[in-house]
């Protein structure tokens, strides 16, 4: 299937391999276990734990897409980190993306705390970190591009080549994008996660995650820690992600157009302090993006005029966006880090890497863009008018 198109891969992925039945799309197993075929010989599943034949029909698809050798299907992108990080040993120095994911910094700084894991917190995208991680010599770099909710990038490449010198593995986190719009491994990666829950099975109605593998001894080793901790993800969720996975590439296409309309529509309202969009021309990490990436994503984040009571107005006027966290999804959200996604971080750590009071975060999904347009100007006008009264 190679020499296919990704769009055709991910349509096309397990289709016809029913020898049964010859079912079109491939059937779902939820059966926990499965008989021998005689004593001493057993078939090739087993027990739904370790290995299962939907979730394998999802890790396929995903590791193709992704370009690795295989994947690990996990019960959420949390535990796809979690399992990611067995490959540390206690004692090891992992240096993170200082504005990672809310769960994974409180992941790292819990098991830092315990003396397992020695973290530094390191802002990636500044390219001074290069000697300072040469020298500190981690056994695993994580990375986040783009990371969340500033959508700052980091060049994979460079990061790789740090990795290369000092023996450490590379992981990206590369939830904000989907394979559709980024392919870490391609870069020099090692490892990449993703949190399925959001692009990958795009209905914001399964919670999932996957860890994907340059290397079979790597994915050897994630496989082994994921059925000794039972992390793997659920036979019917992962028969749900596969049928969204299938529509990725059409999705992320009107997410991409619709986005872009979204950004020209706040980069002139000046309600609007800041817009943060990689595919804006003036974005500091917009070059590098327009390198690593086919596609700039669906995420935007801005900073409104008029504070708190401003923020508010703004999202309590939308009836297009939900309030609601999460991303990636067919419908568009909107979600205040501060006080929802990155409420795990203490306020000191947030104001350090710049995630304000005043920052929206939007998930803009798949639904008509005029109606998108329409309902963020309606929202903007009703800001206007309070900090109007209020100024
Ligand atoms: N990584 C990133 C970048 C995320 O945004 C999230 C969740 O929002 C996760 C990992 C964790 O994924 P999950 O919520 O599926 O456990």
């Amino acid at each position: 299937m190679s020499r296919l198109r990704p769009a055709t891969r991910s349509v096309r992925a397990s289709v016809g391999c029913d020898p049964t039945h010859g079912a079109v799309m491939p059937p779902i197993y939820l059966s926990a276990n499965y008989t021998f075929e005689e004593l001493g010989r057993k078939r090739q599943h087993d027990y739904s734990r370790t290995s299962n034949p939907t979730r394998d029909c999802l890790a396929e698809a995903i590791a193709d897409l992704e370009g690795g050798v295989g994947a690990v299907v996990t019960s959420s992108g949390m535990s796809a980190v979690a399992l990611v990080l067995q490959l540390l040993r206690t004692g090891d120095r992992v240096a993170v993306t200082h504005d990672c994911y809310g769960g994974t910094h409180r992941l790292v700084r819990a098991l830092a705390e315990r003396g397992q894991l020695d973290v530094k917190l390191t802002d990636m995208t500044d390219p001074s970190c290069i000697n300072e991680l040469t020298a500190w010599s981690p056994q695993m770099i994580w990375v986040e591009t783009p990371s969340n909710p500033l959508l700052r990038i980091t060049d994979i490449a460079r990061l790789a080549a740090v990795a290369r010198d000092t023996g450490a593995l590379l992981v990206v986190d590369n939830t904000f994008l989907s394979p559709a719009w980024q392919q870490p491994l391609e870069h020099g990666a090692d490892v990449v996660v993703h949190s399925t829950t959001k692009f990958i099975n795009g209905h914001s109605d399964v919670v999932g995650g996957a860890a994907i593998a340059k290397a079979p001894e790597v994915l050897e080793r994630l496989a082994w820690w994921a059925n000794c901790i039972g992390l793997a993800g659920a036979p019917f969720d992962s028969y749900l992600t596969l049928r969204g996975l299938r529509t990725l590439d059409a999705r992320t296409r009107i997410h991409a157009a619709n986005a872009h309309e979204v950004v020209e529509l706040l980069s002139v309202d000046d309600r609007v302090a800041r817009v943060f969009y990689p595919g804006l021309s003036d974005h500091p990490g917009h070059e590098t993006a327009a390198r690593q990436q086919t596609g700039w994503g669906s995420l935007i984040s801005f900073e409104l005029h008029g504070g708190e009571p401003a923020v508010r107005t703004f999202v309590e006027s939308l009836r297009c966006f939900s309030l609601a966290e999460s991303l990636g999804g067919v419908e568009s959200l909107v979600a205040h880090p501060a006080t929802m996604t990155h409420a795990a971080m203490d306020a000191e750590s947030r104001r350090a890497v710049g995630i304000g009071d005043s920052l929206i975060r939007l998930s803009v999904g798949i639904e008509n863009v005029d109606d998108l347009l329409a309902d963020l100007s309606q929202a903007l006008d009703r800001v206007g008018r309070t900090t109007c009264v209020t100024a």
